[in-house]
């Protein structure tokens, strides 16, 4: 098969992690005789430093003419530590999920045996979980208008807005994942609070109906962040707006012993970027110690999801879970059964996976 894929490497550890990812996509392309192209494009601080701009339009034309969009990460110290700053590496991100309409963003919480110490909960509550958490993309309170500062800069708004056509279509897609999986359904809102948070769960109800075989629960998500690390076992699909999943996706890493180990795939209607879910990392930045394969699963998402490629999706994840079997760590998923000489940076566990792919 012939595909397109354009890389967006970012910032910080992107750039790093996103080369593992390139070099198993090309193991694959050899192994299974696939041609991939690549091509490359500006992001984020990258970007702003190349061109002034954190989302080049020459970038976003590339992303229209590919097949799917490998993405690092993005975000830079200079802005997080100055708040005054206008213009900023997370509106690339933001503006390409909204330019390319990318409403769903899914995020399996998987986890491989051989990390069930990776994790600070104990392994008899985080075993066997397998979730998958669709959060809503592209709404909500981080694309609302308006958002200012007032009051001589001493009020800030933002603005939480959904409409029922963005809640109906994200809601329709974990359903239909439902109905595939454990017919349940978690749907995470703050309707005690929220007016947006009463429209949600009134469309969540509405799809609910279409899908009589699929069992349809509500949580509000104060709670949802206590039970996801009590019981996880007890959740399937979980359906959440932007920023509570956003937050509940950073929460449940830990399930799967770290950040670095969770991949997504960003969907619309018509094209797919995959990305970890991870930011860029700045204090492990140069030092070959950040953990690809959140990045190197998310390769694995592309192929099985954009490129019904769904032997190759699995020669990754079992050559994955081969080399954790060996005993294979990066230092954020190492335990203390870890060997010493088995702690490895991250070029040596992106050629480890390629290797065995
Ligand atoms: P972060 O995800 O970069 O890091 C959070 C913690 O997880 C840190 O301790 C980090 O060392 C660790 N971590 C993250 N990825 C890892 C990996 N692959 N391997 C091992 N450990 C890993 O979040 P942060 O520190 O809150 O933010 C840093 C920057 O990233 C900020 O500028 C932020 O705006 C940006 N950010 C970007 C994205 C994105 O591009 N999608 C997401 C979140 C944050």
């Amino acid at each position: 098969m012939h595909k397109k894929i354009l890389v967006l490497p970012g910032d910080g550890i992107g750039p790093e992690v996103v080369r593992e990812g390139v070099k198993v996509l090309k193991r694959i392309a050899d192994k299974f005789k696939h041609e991939f192209i690549f091509d490359e494009g500006l992001i984020g601080h990258a970007a702003i430093e190349a061109t002034g701009n954190p989302l080049p339009d020459e970038t976003l034309e590339k992303a229209e003419k590919s097949n799917a969009i490998l993405f690092g990460a993005v975000g830079h110290p200079k802005y997080d530590n100055d708040p005054t700053t206008k213009v900023r590496p997370e509106q690339g991100l933001l503006k390409i999920r909204k330019e390319l309409e990318l409403f769903a963003n899914i995020r399996p919480i998987k986890l491989f045996d051989a990390l069930l110490d990776a994790s600070t909960i104990k392994r008899d509550v985080i075993k066997g979980t397998d979730i998958i958490f669709f959060r809503e993309l592209t709404g909500g309170i981080y694309f609302g208008q308006p958002r200012e500062r007032r009051e001589n800069g001493n009020v800030a708004v933002d603005t939480m807005i959904y409409s029922k056509d963005e809640v109906r279509r994200i809601s329709k897609m974990a359903f239909e994942t439902a109905k595939k999986r454990k017919k349940k359904v978690t749907s995470v809102d703050k309707s005690n609070v929220l007016e947006c948070s009463r429209l949600w769960k009134e469309v969540v109800n509405e799809v609910a109906m279409d899908y009589p075989d699929v069992e349809v629960e509500h949580m509000f998500v104060d709670a949802m962040s206590m039970k996801l690390i009590q019981c996880p076992n007890n959740y399937d699909v979980i359906l959440t707006e932007n920023m509570f999943g956003d937050i509940l996706t950073d929460e449940a890493s830990q399930i799967a012993g770290s950040m670095g180990m969770l991949a997504s795939a960003s969907l619309g209607t018509k094209y797919a970027l995959y990305e970890p879910i991870h930011g860029s990392a700045p204090k492990l930045t140069g030092l070959n110690k950040a953990n690809p394969l959140a990045t190197i699963l998310s390769v694995q998402m592309m192929l099985d999801i954009t490129f019904d490629m769904k032997e190759e999706a699995k020669a990754i994840e079992n050559s994955i879970n081969k080399v954790l079997e060996e005993g294979y760590r990066t230092y954020d998923i190492k335990d203390e059964k870890t060997e010493e000489a088995k702690v490895i940076g991250t070029k040596e566990m992106g050629e480890l996976v390629a290797r065995i792919v």
